[in-house]
């Protein structure tokens, strides 16, 4: 009989691509011969990892200069090195974290014991971004891996020379027969999202985070979303304005020359602090990235054209353009864009309104401090919010009433190597969180069990039911 287009395109589709079908198929038979739940195996394929890590270091930090022309030490800091810590952290903790958790009971079911044991949840799919290609494609992994699944990685085909690195090292290194990586852009990964999959974790923008989630909800496949957002970072005066502007310099443009989803996107000061904070940053950035910043190797390069296009499209916006007090230059040839930062944008500008992923920073000025947190929360959620402060009293209020995935205070980015915290978004910065035992939680599945005994038979549950039943 005659296939209804939508199935036709999904079966040509597949064909095309590879067979997605088979690919799961196999995993999941993988999955059930019960490998992967063994300590021994999890432990093996987490070494195995690190080892990947070391032996290739210099092909990973090349692939990364390669596709984003990333500092040698940003590579090694924020990618390779938080990824062993990531490895070793599991390797140490692993053997508590799958044991049953005990819990109490109530008098209800007395006498009997209950606790929580966890479970994988099966076969997992990972879909990674371009711009901390190799970390954000291998810790999620080591989360599947810790939790007992079998998963395959779809990385960025963004990042094109990190991309097919992993695959070759992933296949020489790891258990293939559970963990596997699928090279691709759109049609690949809709390939893959067609299958039915245990748990999906995307990592990058809500546009496609949508796309996801409604695909796995035609499973009722639950996901993890790693998105991101504007993330403020608000300026007090009662600061050590050196180690505050060192710190936020590091965090926007030493990161990834701020193509980071905690990078700070814009700043929120008091007018009167507005002039000191430009000066101090201006005088730092010359230090970090001398006169001519766009020759600098200590800064990474746009990913590609069509970001280069998006960033310059909301820096020349007309209103915009005249807001520049610091920066401002591009090389297109070269794809770099130099540190910028614009005082007093207007709110309805592009710039203040999606998520800026790359080096201009706004700052927007306020009476008083106070007034930035109602700035912020009458916005989405974001990934994370910062603030620089002595102020006891402004520290505490921040944290009672900012909502985001995580906070800040005094520094930036840096919550995101404390394994112990849950990293996530909120809101449209995501759903669910990973990292540490947070990944093992989210690949597994923690499931409940009661233990009874034949003892202690309490008759009056059974019918025939009477009142008199009720009132024991
Ligand atoms: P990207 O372009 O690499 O896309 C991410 C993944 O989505 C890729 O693997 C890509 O193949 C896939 N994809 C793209 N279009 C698709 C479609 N139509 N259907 C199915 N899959 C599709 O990365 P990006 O989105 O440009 O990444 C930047 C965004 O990611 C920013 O918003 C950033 O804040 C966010 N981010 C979040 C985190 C986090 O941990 N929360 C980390 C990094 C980046």
């Amino acid at each position: 009989p005659p296939q209804s287009e939508e199935h036709m395109a999904a079966d040509d589709r597949q064909k095309a691509v590879f067979d997605a079908a088979a690919l799961v198929k196999d995993l999941r038979a993988a999955f059930s011969t019960g490998k992967t739940r063994s300590y021994q195996w999890r432990v093996k394929q987490l070494q195995s990892i690190i080892k990947l890590a070391d032996d290739h270091e210099t092909e990973i930090i090349d692939a990364l200069r390669q596709d984003l022309s990333k500092p040698e030490f940003e590579s090694y800091i924020s990618e390779i090195s938080l990824l062993k810590a990531s490895c070793t952290n599991t390797i140490k903790e692993l053997h508590n974290w799958m044991k049953p958790d005990k819990v109490k009971t109530s008098v209800t079911v007395f006498p009997a014991s209950a606790e929580i044991v966890p479970e994988p949840l099966g076969v997992i799919l990972v879909i990674s971004a371009w711009n901390y290609p190799f970390l954000l494609s291998l810790q999620p992994i080591v989360g599947a891996i810790a939790a007992g699944n079998a998963a395959v990685l779809k990385p960025s085909e963004l990042a094109p020379a990190t991309s097919s690195l992993l695959l070759k090292l992933v296949e020489r290194y790891m258990d293939n027969s559970a963990i596997k990586v699928v090279e691709g852009a759109v049609e690949e990964t809709t390939a893959l999202l067609e299958q039915k999959w245990d748990k999906i974790m995307y990592t990058g923008n809500g546009r496609v985070g949508r796309i996801i989630m409604a695909a796995a909800a035609k499973h009722l496949t639950p996901v993890l979303l790693e998105l991101g957002g504007k993330c403020p970072v608000i300026v007090d005066s009662q600061i050590n304005l050196k180690v505050a502007t060192r710190r936020i310099i590091v965090g926007k443009w030493g990161c990834n020359n701020g193509q980071a989803c905690i990078a700070p996107d814009y700043i929120i000061t008091t007018k009167e602090y507005a002039p000191t904070l430009i000066d101090a940053l201006k005088a730092e950035l010359e230090k970090c990235y001398g006169k001519d910043p766009l020759e600098s190797k200590d800064l990474s390069r746009i990913v590609n054209s069509n970001h280069f296009s998006r960033l310059s499209k909301l820096l020349d916006e007309d209103k915009v353009s005249s807001m520049v007090v610091h920066g401002g230059l591009k090389d297109k040839s070269q794809l770099k864009i130099s540190p910028t930062i614009l005082l007093d944008v207007p709110e309805d500008s592009l710039i203040m309104s999606e998520e800026i992923f790359g080096p201009l920073l706004p700052i927007i000025t306020v009476e008083k401090v106070e007034d930035s947190f109602d700035i912020i929360n009458s916005r989405s959620k974001p990934l994370a919010a910062y603030l620089f402060t002595n102020n006891k009293k402004l520290k505490e209020n921040f944290v009672k009433s900012v909502s985001a995935g995580g906070l800040l205070i005094n520094d930036v980015a840096l919550h995101l190597a404390v394994d112990t915290l849950p990293f996530g978004g909120v809101g449209e910065s995501g759903t669910g969180a990973y990292h540490g035992k947070h990944s093992f939680d989210a690949f597994s599945h923690r499931k409940g069990v009661l233990y009874r005994s034949f003892f202690g038979d309490a008759p009056a549950r059974y019918p025939p039911y009477s009142q008199g039943k009720l009132n024991l």
